[in-house]
């Protein structure tokens, strides 16, 4: 029988595992912009690749930022491709659903797992689908 302080903490504790699954696939997305652009996913900060503007702390909260902007960016209004929601949900489902059916600690684990999973899938897929680049190893 669990205390109802321990099932508090637990609660916290899973909702921030799905907050911080979310926050990766915002990463992965990221991610899938750059690498088959042969940029670095650290720097520079993100920014609107139409108006250059860098985006800020509301632009940059998953799901939640793309609704409250429309799906358009809040300067020029270009619209932000549907992924980037898709795949923050997907992550933060991932984590939720985990961690229902297995308990935290183990259901964490698996989320993570099944979330560096959508990652590989969803950057790999990005990667394939570039054009080739004239420069580069390959003949071009
Ligand atoms: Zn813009």
């Amino acid at each position: 029988m669990q205390s109802p302080l321990g099932l508090m903490v637990g609660v916290l504790v899973g909702a921030y595992a799905v907050l911080v699954a979310a926050l990766v696939g915002s990463f992965i997305n990221l991610a899938a912009d750059r690498v088959p652009r042969g940029e670095s996913v650290v720097r520079p900060r993100s920014r609107c690749r139409s108006c250059g503007r860098v985006l800020n702390i509301v632009d940059l909260i998953p799901v939640a930022g793309y609704l409250i902007r429309r799906g358009r960016c809040a300067t020029c209004g270009v619209q932000i491709g549907a992924s980037s929601p898709l795949i923050e949900g997907l992550c933060a489902l991932a984590m939720l659903m985990a961690i229902s059916l297995l308990g935290l600690a183990r259901g964490a684990a698996a989320g993570f797992g099944a979330v560096a999973l959508i990652g590989a899938i969803w950057v790999g897929t990005s990667v394939a689908r570039a054009p080739i680049r004239r420069g580069g190893s390959r003949l071009g």
